[in-house]
């Protein structure tokens, strides 16, 4: 499946929440969520109430454009999640959390996770002093993140409001030395985004 290239804020729209891709915008009061919290589109109003595999679909659509993942990445995630033991839902959020790309915009190096993506791909970041390419690199518990080039304008400006956009309690930040560990994995309770994982589930297994 190819890469979506349309309008960001249309697909916040569509799935009703913030998917927050917009960077700094995202925190700011031009939020198209904020502004026009309806779907895209016009009739939306004669538009009937989902059905039980519309509800799975849409929580499936909502996690995968909030990663910024096609189908057959977010999929493969998901079979990943599958092979592992315990909680299948839990297994996968936890799953796409430790991917470098999301921590790179976690630990505020950028302000979305496209941009964090791009900052991988390009080879900006440093993972235990290596260089990692591969957005979807697995962190584990210890890892230590750090930019290559102190002087990157788009990191400096992202790093100056982290705090606005917060960090969460399982990473270090050192921002003076752009540089971030991974104290332990997140469980489910650190991850506070309204996703109900369990339709997911339901979805794939059908
Ligand atoms: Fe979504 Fe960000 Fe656009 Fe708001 S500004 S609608 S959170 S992409």
């Amino acid at each position: 499946m190819s890469r979506y290239v349309g309008p960001s804020c249309r697909l916040c729209r569509r799935e009703g929440i913030k998917l927050f891709l917009k960077g700094e915008r995202c925190y700011t009061e031009k939020c198209a969520i904020e502004k026009r919290n309806y779907p895209p589109g016009v009739h939306v109003e004669t538009r009937g109430k989902f059905l039980e595999y519309g509800l799975r679909l849409r929580e499936k659509q909502r996690l995968r454009r909030m990663y910024g993942l096609s189908e057959k990445q977010f999929k493969r995630f998901f079979e990943m999640a599958e092979r592992k033991q315990g909680i299948t839902g839990t297994n996968f959020l936890i799953l796409l959390e430790r991917r470098i790309d999301n921590m790179v915009f976690r630990l505020g190096f950028a302000t979305s996770r496209k941009e964090a993506r791009q900052l991988v791909s390009h080879s900006h970041i440093l993972v235990n002093g290596r260089k990692v390419s591969t957005p979807s690199f697995l962190i584990k518990p210890g890892d230590e993140i750090s930019v290559k080039h102190k002087d990157l304008p788009s990191v400096k400006n992202a790093l100056e409001s982290v705090v606005r956009r917060g960090i969460p309690s399982w990473i270090e930040l050192d921002k003076d030395n752009m540089k971030g560990t991974i104290k332990l994995l997140p469980t489910r309770d650190d991850i506070t985004m309204p996703i109900k994982e369990q339709l997911i589930v339901e979805y794939y297994s059908r």
